[in-house]
């Protein structure tokens, strides 16, 4: 490793951030010695924060219809094979409610972009969760909406919200998306979610087609401009029935080593080791932890919709029921010498 390299590791050690210029050299630059490097000091800080412990979420896909057509995506609309579902209010109820005996304390409410999940279904269902399970965080992860439908599903009790923007480069998010969907608007709803309250979740995708260097230098300092309490960044992986199926996956050793860059720049970031992580690799997630990640995200869904909600292909535990999941990972987590816990698991500020 070059002094220049280590200067710069030094400097996002002790400063959280770099120019825009240095994070572009940082991932030019990647060799397994900087990412053993960055991953050790990456372990360091989540360990002063958060020690061992490892947050779990409990996620329930709950509507596999979408009317947008983002190009990556396996439930875009113009996808007619895709096999399309929606769990009723009270189907997803019965998750949570199984999700609570086995230990969860947050939900994940996913979605395409539905649009029978109106303010008038989703508001009585989240307070009826909040209201059963008060001890319980309610994220929800259902894309753009107003922001008036953010407010009064924030006023119905959701706590959190997932809305990973994909790219922060404006043009790339142009050559993923069809012409309608707008990079603009999307960051206009991650503004809008922080200014309503939510704990706010933004994330990009690893290797997606025509990303280079310099864009994932953009999402870099993004996340160190918005300061998000949450970032989920996961492999590309090309679904087979998209525009993008031949194109190749994103790789484990780059989505690790973004995982400790993020974890320098802001230490307390809710970080999860993605189920794409676990796809691409079988011990995906545990080398996500090992890099820096501290949240995992097993599957609550009921097992005969799983294979529904394929948003890329060989996605992993959709055969599993929902205790298999959480003790799975619970053991993974326990090899590599963490716990996973099962409080709300807020970010520690
Ligand atoms: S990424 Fe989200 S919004 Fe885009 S098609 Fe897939 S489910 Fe719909």
């Amino acid at each position: 490793m070059t002094d220049s390299l280590l200067t710069l590791i030094d400097r996002l050690t002790e400063e959280h951030r770099l120019s825009l210029e240095e994070y572009e050299t940082l991932l030019r630059c990647r060799t397994e010695e900087t990412a053993r490097l960055l991953a050790q000091r990456a372990v360091a800080f989540r360990q002063r924060v958060y020690g061992t412990d490892v947050y779990v979420r409990g996620l329930i896909e709950f509507s596999s219809f979408c009317r947008n057509d983002c190009l990556y995506c396996g439930l875009r609309r113009g996808n007619a094979a895709c096999q399309r579902y929606r769990l009723t209010p009270e189907e997803i109820l019965d998750c949570t409610d199984e999700g609570y005996d086995l230990g969860f304390r947050t939900f994940v409410l996913q979605s395409g972009e539905d649009g029978f999940f109106t303010d008038a279904v989703l508001c009585p269902l989240v307070a009826a969760i909040k209201e059963r399970h008060p001890d319980c965080a309610v994220t929800l992860s259902l894309g753009e909406r107003s922001r008036e439908s953010y407010q009064r599903l924030f006023d119905a009790g959701a706590d959190r919200y997932l809305l990973r923007h994909e790219t922060a480069d404006p043009d790339h998010y142009a050559r993923l998306h069809p012409p309608e969907m707008s990079w603009e608007r999307r960051m206009r709803c991650l503004r809008d979610l922080r200014e309503i309250g939510y704990q706010v979740g933004c994330g990009f995708m690893v290797g997606s087609p025509f990303q280079t260097e310099a864009h994932l230098a953009r999402d870099l300092k993004f996340v160190e401009e918005f300061r998000p309490d949450m970032c989920g960044i996961g492999p590309f992986i090309p679904h087979k029935d998209t525009p993008f199926r031949d194109r190749p996956a994103g790789t484990l050793e780059m989505t690790c080593y973004l995982l400790s860059i993020l974890r320098l720049i802001q230490p307390n970031l809710l970080l999860p080791a993605t189920t794409a992580l676990g796809t691409i690799h079988p011990t995906g997630r545990e080398k996500g932890i090992l890099s820096g990640a501290n949240v995992v995200m097993p599957n609550l869904s009921p097992v005969a919709v799983r294979p529904k909600y394929s948003l890329y292909d060989n996605k992993i535990c959709t055969g599993d029921e929902s205790a298999q999941c959480r003790f799975c990972l619970e053991t993974r987590m326990a090899s590599i010498g963490y716990r996973v816990v099962t409080h709300r698991g807020d970010i520690i500020k």
